[in-house]
């Protein structure tokens, strides 16, 4: 009885906050086309420039380029498929195994697979929700055999190629850490900065500061180009090899077609990225709104018990991809009731993905504890959060 009342008073104070601050209606993260986006497509269709050749590849790589501070970028048909490239061109391949967080979209895990590798599971920070580096190492040390480049992990005989991190909602994971880990063991380390474009760790941007990284350009992500992705690397030679993969590996000829390895069509059109380059000229008024949206959040929730607003994780400057609340009891019951009530109210709202390692193609995959990881995917809720929530002259 107490703890029924308890649990509506908690869903319906959260309620209330969300429905303060967000519109009815509104969907998690609605894409805003706000800006040149028609004007460059125009050009596209008007030039006949629509697939990957033509001015826009170029010109988006570029952008990319100098707005993460990366020396390459290469953009590919959608984030999962940039994730792919990022772990084939590292040479991931079949019955290795690459060690990555359990609570992310599937698609972190679903690139390793499509290598034919095996995801092993690591569990989270309560700090960033992504990748908890001191886990990490300890999980490495009973695990990780080996000298010289090579490590195997010893219970199941395979080759550990590459850790993944990913920044969850946002949210830069504590990369000097999991650098330092990662150089102990001799792992190459790939971001996963699907969701973090415009979010940036001590002052340097998300997605950079690994060997490799994956962005995303879905249409629910910060910035989009209907779909789309990008590798981002500082290495030439990792560059040239992304680029070469996500090409179907064509050797540069004028008229004849040879291909010297197996590639793949991953080369994003021309459209999509006159679309992107329309967006990243968007992206100072969407990070500005968007951190407008989150400080709102946090101030309607901080006068509420039982529940807490995730702010950026220190010396970290979040994009605010999705904001978050978390509950303090870890209670699927309650969380779901909150759910239920502000989906009702039109205020869209979700829970984390369903960890990785309890979906069925995952079932028999490798693991460590992931207690904080459960206990995080009990708690957590996604509220609205597109940056239209907040007019531009506010
Ligand atoms: C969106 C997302 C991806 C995949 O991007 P798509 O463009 O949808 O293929 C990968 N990882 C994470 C964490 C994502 O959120």
């Amino acid at each position: 009885m107490t703890l029924n009342m308890n649990m509506d008073s908690i869903s319906n104070a959260i309620v209330a906050a969300v429905g303060s601050v967000a519109k009815r209606g509104s969907p998690l993260h609605a894409p805003e086309i706000g800006g040149n986006e028609w004007r460059y497509v125009k050009e596209c269709l008007d030039t006949g420039w629509v697939s990957s050749a033509g001015g826009y590849v170029e010109k988006f790589e570029k952008k990319l380029g100098s707005y993460t501070g990366s020396r390459h970028a290469i953009s590919t048909v959608n984030g999962t498929s940039a994730l792919h490239a990022c772990l084939a061109v590292l040479g991931v391949s079949v019955d290795e195994e690459v060690i990555l967080p359990a609570l992310s979209f599937v698609a972190t895990s679903n690139a390793v697979a499509y290598c034919g590798a095996i995801p092993n599971f690591c569990d989270i920070s309560e700090l960033t929700l992504g990748l908890d580096p001191f886990k990490l190492e300890a999980y490495l040390e009973v695990i990780a055999d080996g000298e010289g480049d090579n490590r195997f992990n010893r219970r199941t005989g395979r080759r550990i190629a590459a850790v993944v991190c990913m920044h969850t909602y946002g949210h830069p994971v504590m990369m000097d850490e999991l650098l330092e880990v990662c150089r102990k063991f001799r792992l190459p380390l790939v971001e996963d900065a699907a969701e973090s474009l415009g979010s940036f760790y001590k002052g340097k941007h998300t997605g950079t500061i690994g060997l490799l990284s994956a962005l995303s350009f879905n249409g629910n992500k910060i910035a989009t180009t209907g779909g789309g992705g990008a590798v981002l690397t500082n290495s030439s030679e990792l560059a040239s090899r992304a680029t070469h993969l996500t090409t179907t590996a064509k050797v540069k000829h004028t008229w004849e077609f040879v291909h010297d390895k197996l590639g793949y069509n991953y080369r994003m059109p021309s459209v999509n990225a006159a679309i992107g380059c329309a967006q990243l000229e968007q992206m100072p008024s969407f990070l500005k709104r968007k951190r407008m949206l989150s400080d709102y959040y946090a101030e309607a929730f901080a006068a509420i018990d039982g529940v807490d607003f995730f702010s950026e994780p220190e010396e970290c400057q979040s994009n605010y991809w999705l904001n978050v609340i978390l509950l303090e009891d870890a209670s699927p019951s309650l969380r779901d009731s909150v759910l239920e009530k502000l989906n009702r109210e039109k205020l869209m709202s979700r829970p984390a993905w369903r960890p990785s390692h309890r979906l069925p193609m995952y079932f028999d995959a490798p693991r460590d504890d992931l207690s904080i990881t459960e206990n995080l995917y009990a708690r957590l809720i996604n509220i609205p959060s597109s940056p239209a929530l907040v007019s531009g002259n506010e």
